[in-house]
């Protein structure tokens, strides 16, 4: 469930403060996908996976007792056994689903035994072929990054197919021959077969529950490449994307799974209305009731009501931490069957800490006709950082839930005496029983998580407008930290923090109200969090320990690099508060569109540096320059992908490029835009740019945003110095800066400055190195006085090697200078 945190934290922080141990959540989880002995039968199979940063182990989770008819359709899943009879030779066999094509060419292939009369997998061994060609510009960059071409096009050796897909099994029927040593095949490939099935349970056990709907294809092919190696395909008509290419890959940094290619299939992307819902449910309430125990335990009742909308589902899978061990589910006051299992291994939803949970109703879903969930659970999900101080949320969701989705929320905690609890909400009640507190909170509007937060705290307060902002600090920092500090000499206390921080968030509070919308909970929580992140939920922030520090306590953490102080002391804070508007008043619809959400709020925590210390703003823009431009290996950070790749630019060839693109490439996005606003428009104001911001934010509907809204939301306030060829549109920009992967450098050549009457004439080349061929970049070209000082002249669109351009300039122009003030993300 981690939304929204602030990830620039890790690389250099972890380095400084705590060599050698990942303590921050983009550090990837290292972990395997389960069975890579494909094509070396008896090797490897499923590695359990545990996140790097966690050193309790985790309970295991094993799929509920074989209650139903459902719970043992599932164990079928789980153990698929070969059948003789059912070994075939097969020549010239296709199958073709929209973008996807496969070719077993010439080999051996068999069946699985049926299941409820399904027939859900096969093993293949002989010559096959596979074609995919991406569908756009990121997808083949992407594949191209790991594979090397910008087409899927390669031979295999061994396929693993599990589906539900009955035609598919009429196809393979229609070319299958009489096989020889059919016994052989199924001894060399039956365990490999066995490993492998277990990834595939509950999207089999949902499709087969489900409506049985035709169009309903689930593929899942796991085929050893000739030149590529083993790797992923699914082809799930449920999935918002429903092509998908993904391999496990070993760096010096762990085991990634990096996923090639994920995109939505031809079908959809030629009629956009086909598009699938997640999740095909709303969620319309949430009443949770938590008994906690301090330091780790939480045991919990959650009700929740689900409004279908699609008939004939009877799985319903839901995400909830692995830690915690569900012991009931009642829909609508009748027992339910369930199935909790492991996160397929490798996947973002384990790299969270989450396990899926299905739920199988009796009978089937109908359109928006309610169901009432009940869930009793318990477990270990906080985690103890020592001395009375808590991680919630480290450990993934501590409630069940489909995703984020808008809902109310009713909470109610119980707790001993002596502890501070907030939580998101507000709070309608608390009372002391027998030495034990009980508080409860309801939201104030539909949020998209709920979350809470426990400690001994002290609290400050301030107020801004009419928003009560309320910080808590431990008298103390996490024992890790503390010792480092007792070692200097310093005993850091938080609590004497608290105040310097609310009249902190009161201001930023003040500031985005202004230039945007007024802040809309009447109070804001700002808790300490022992631990090298921060985060964001609505009306509650989980501020790190490490922003509780004065300079002095933080170097003698070994915080050294200016940037990183900045950070802790000033932008971890006001990115988080900016994340009550991005990311709380409107998210991001999707992975590809999380850049927006952490670059605005980014981008705002600079906006507020820059009113105060415009140097101080320099500083970071620098450091994220910086950061993109590293060399590694593979290539500069910034060759990782565009930042619309979200999640997916972590990966063996970029372990560390999360951060650097998504929030620093992210971040130059914003301000490029911003100047360029500013520079163009009448007043040179930021009037036009939180206009912009402004119209994004009253996005009706369900306040999620996409990188169409953010463009369209500038085009309407577009002044017509940016117009790219004579058109009122940003496509140029999205398409090349948001989408492309550039970081380009211009150099002007062959200025001449001709005088003329009213003024002077000048001309020039601009030349153009590192861009992408078909980057188009408005560059500012400003002209030098004989004092040396500087004056916008006008944008030209550089879109090529060498771009020539004529410009009237004033009288007194000597020369030529571009972007002096720095507004483009270049070398
Ligand atoms: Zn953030």
């Amino acid at each position: 469930m981690i939304r929204r945190t602030y990830k620039n934290c890790s690389n250099s922080l972890r380095n400084s403060v705590l060599a050698g141990k990942p303590a921050c959540y983009s550090m990837v989880t290292m972990v395997l996908f389960a069975g890579l002995a494909l094509g070396a039968p008896g090797l490897t199979a499923q590695s359990a996976s545990q996140p790097a940063n966690q050193t309790v182990s985790q309970p295991t989770t094993q799929a509920a007792p074989p209650t139903s008819e459902a719970v043992a359709t599932y164990r079928q899943f789980l153990n698929p056994a070969f059948n003789v009879a059912d070994v075939h030779h097969v020549r010239e066999l296709s199958i073709d689903r929209e973008d996807l094509h496969i070719v077993l060419t010439d080999g051996t292939i068999s069946l699985i035994q049926p299941v409820n009369g399904h027939i859900t997998g096969a093993f293949f061994e002989g010559e096959g072929h596979i074609l995919l060609i991406p569908p756009d510009r990121a997808e083949r960059g992407s594949l191209a990054l790991f594979t090397g071409s910008r087409v899927l096009d390669q031979n295999f050796t061994v396929a693993y197919l599990r589906f539900f897909d009955d035609k598919l099994v009429e196809e393979l029927r229609a070319g299958f021959r009489p096989a020889e040593n059919a016994q052989e095949f199924i001894d060399k490939w039956k365990d490999s077969n066995s490993r492998l099935a277990r990834g595939d349970g509950l999207q089999l056990l949902q499709a087969i529950t489900g409506s049985q709907d035709a169009a309903s294809t689930f593929l899942h092919l796991r085929l050893a490449g000739v030149t590529l190696g083993i790797f992923d395909v699914v082809f799930d008509t449920h999935a918002p994307e429903q092509i998908s290419v993904a391999q496990t890959a070993t760096s010096m940094d762990g085991v990634f799974y990096n996923s090639w290619n994920s995109f939505p299939m031809r079908s959809v992307r030629n009629a956009p209305e086909k598009r699938v819902l997640r999740p095909e449910f709303d969620v319309s309430d949430y009443r949770l009731r938590n008994k906690l125990s301090p330091p780790t335990d939480l045991a919990a009742e959650a009700e929740v009501t689900l409004v279908p909308r699609i008939s004939g589902q009877r799985t319903i899978i839901f995400e909830l931490s692995r830690y915690l061990k569900l012991a009931e589910v009642h829909v609508t006051g009748q027992p339910a069957d369930f199935i909790q299992n492991d996160a397929m291994d490798g996947s973002d939803l384990a790299r969270r800490g989450n396990d899926l949970i299905a739920v199988v109703l009796t009978t089937a879903t109908q359109k928006g006709v309610p169901l009432r969930l009940a869930f009793r659970y318990s477990g270990p999900v906080m985690a103890d950082a020592g001395g009375d101080l808590i991680v919630v949320g480290d450990r993934g969701t501590w409630y069940p839930n489909l995703g984020p989705w808008f809902a109310h929320y009713e909470l109610t905690f119980e707790y001993p005496a002596g502890w501070t609890l907030v939580a998101t909400g507000k709070q309608v009640s608390s009372s002391t029983v027998d030495g034990q507190q009980v508080t409860r909170f309801v939201t104030e509007k539909p949020i998209s998580y709920a979350g809470f937060n426990l400690g001994k705290f002290e609290a400050a307060g301030a107020s801004a407008g009419n928003v009560a902002i309320h910080v808590y600090g431990a008298q103390t920092v996490e024992p890790m930290l503390a010792r480092k500090e007792a070692a200097a000499g310093l005993h850091p206390n938080p609590a004497a923090q608290a105040q310097r921080i609310a009249d902190d968030t009161a201001a930023t509070v003040n500031f985005i109200s202004h230039e945007l919308d007024p802040f809309t909970y009447s109070h804001l929580e700002v808790s300490q969090l022992p631990a090298l992140i921060s985060q964001s939920w609505p009306g509650l922030i989980y501020l790190s320990s490490m922003a509780y520090l004065d300079p002095k306590e933080r170097r003698a953490l070994g915080v050294q690099d200016p940037f990183l102080e900045l950070l802790l002391r000033r932008l971890m804070l006001t990115h988080e508060t900016a994340h009550q508007w991005w990311g709380d008043a409107v998210n991001a619809g999707s992975y590809h569109d999380e850049w927006i959400i952490e670059g605005l709020a980014n981008y705002t925590a600079l906006m507020m540096l820059e009113q105060e210390d415009p140097k101080a703003m320099k500083v970071a823009l620098e450091h994220y320059r910086s950061e993109l431009l590293r060399e590694t290996q593979n290539g500069i950070l910034a060759d990782a992908g565009p930042v619309t790749l979200g999640h997916r630019l972590v990966s063996s060839k970029f372990p560390r490029a999360f951060e650097p693109v998504l929030y620093g490439r992210g971040t130059w996005l914003f301000h490029t835009i911003r100047t360029m606003l500013r520079q163009a428009g009448d007043d040179k104001s930021d009037a036009l740019f939180f206009a912009a911001l402004k119209g994004l934010l009253s996005k009706s509907g369900n306040r999620k945003i996409s990188a169409l809204d953010l463009q369209r939301a500038f085009e309407q306030v577009l002044p017509p110095a940016l117009n790219y060829e004579g058109k009122r549109s940003l496509d140029w920009f999205f398409d090349s800066w948001v989408n492309g992967t550039s970081v380009p450098q211009f150099t002007l050549e062959k200025v001449k400055v001709t005088p003329g009457k009213s003024g002077v004439k000048v001309t020039g080349i601009i030349r153009e190195q590192h861009a992408a061929k078909d980057l188009v970049t408005a560059v500012p070209v400003f002209s030098v006085q004989s004092d040396g000082t500087s004056r916008f002249l006008a944008f030209v669109f550089v879109d090529e090697d060498a771009t020539e351009f004529t410009l009237s300039a004033p009288a007194g122009t000597k020369d030529l200078v571009l972007d002096p003030q720095g507004t483009l993300l270049r070398r």
